[in-house]
């Protein structure tokens, strides 16, 4: 008699690691004023657009930004209250 040992798969529980990376964050400092002291945080727009938005700490200057491109203020709010007209 022998036994035989269970063969187990390895479990794949988890994806590929490579998309829990952030990336390049635009936010990591101020356009403004080059403080690093920015809040950032990830938001979408009405129309379904992700936006990142980041407050600087310093000189209170805010941006949206989406895919590495800065937004316009009047941009973002145009996105917000309506699409298109
Ligand atoms: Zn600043």
């Amino acid at each position: 008699m022998s036994i035989v040992p269970l063969q187990r798969p390895t479990p794949s529980a988890f994806g590929p690691a490579s998309l829990t990376q952030a990336g390049n964050a635009p936010s990591g400092s101020c356009p403004e004023c080059g403080s690093e002291r920015v809040t950032a945080l990830v938001m979408t727009l009405t129309d379904g657009t992700p936006v990142e938005f980041a407050s600087c700490h310093d000189c209170e200057h805010r941006h949206w930004a989406h895919q590495g491109e800065v937004l316009a203020f009047t941009d973002v709010i145009t996105r917000t209250t309506r699409s298109r007209d």
